[in-house]
């Protein structure tokens, strides 16, 4: 048993342990930047992550809206590299269309996502297979979409997001970089996983894992239980 969706209210968690996550992967984001990258993708995200984290406490950020918000802001002001803009852009709109939603249930967090994804593509003008975040991020989205279209539940939905997210990242290793640094090095690209789609991959799974605990039956606060 488990709740259909929670509230936007009070659900800055969802955003909250991105910090940790980020935290606890930022040296692997590195390195695998390393790569084929200059190796600070990691140090980037981790840098505005933690801003972030010391703006939330000091501003007592309750709800999921406010917080995306809030972090997307300090991504794009805060840190370098391409991922700040790109980052920064998905997490505002996100929060936005959070805001409007009020709760998030299954089609809330597909229309977040979707919003996400469109302003890194408008942002940013890479397209499916040029080996970025895009990678993971568009499969993933297209995978909770057909789970939920064909009647999975908000938690099914979200494992089977997850599950691709960490499929995608890892196809990435087969894709030559048409856009970003990685680019520069052309076929020489092939054979390493892109850094943004692995950051991507992790932030993914991290706010499935948030939201499947808030949805499980004991903690669930809505009113509206399957
Ligand atoms: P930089 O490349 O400036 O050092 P980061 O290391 O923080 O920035 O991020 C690198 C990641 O950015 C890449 O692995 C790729 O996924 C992503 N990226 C680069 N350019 C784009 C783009 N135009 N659209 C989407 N993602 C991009
Ligand atoms: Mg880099």
């Amino acid at each position: 048993m488990s709740c259909k969706a929670v509230s936007d209210a009070s659900s800055a968690a969802i955003v909250l342990d991105l910090v940790r996550t980020i935290d606890d992967n930022a040296a692997l984001l590195s390195e695998v930047d390393g790569a084929i990258g200059d190796g600070d993708h990691g140090i980037n995200m981790r840098k505005g992550f933690d801003r972030f984290a010391s703006i939330a406490s000091e501003k007592k950020i309750v709800s999921a809206s406010e917080a995306f918000q809030y972090l997307g802001t300090t991504l794009m002001t805060e840190i370098g590299g391409s991922m700040g803009p790109l980052y920064g852009s998905f997490f505002r709109a996100m929060g936005k269309v959070a805001q409007k939603a009020g709760t998030i249930d299954t089609s809330a967090f597909l229309a977040m996502l979707k919003a996400g994804a469109q302003s890194v593509m408008d942002i940013g003008e890479a397209r499916r297979g040029d080996k970025t975040m895009l990678d993971t991020l568009l499969p993933s989205i297209d995978t909770f979409e057909e789970s939920m279209r064909s009647g999975a539940d908000f938690i099914d939905a979200l494992q089977a997001m997850s599950v691709k997210a960490d499929e995608s990242a890892l196809t990435t290793k087969n894709m030559v970089a048409k856009v970003g640094r990685a680019a520069r090095l052309g076929d020489r690209s092939r054979g390493f996983q892109d850094a943004g789609a692995t950051s991507c991959s992790f932030i993914l799974q991290s706010m499935a894992k948030s939201i499947t605990t808030m949805l499980s039956w004991d903690s669930c606060t809505t009113t509206e239980k399957e």
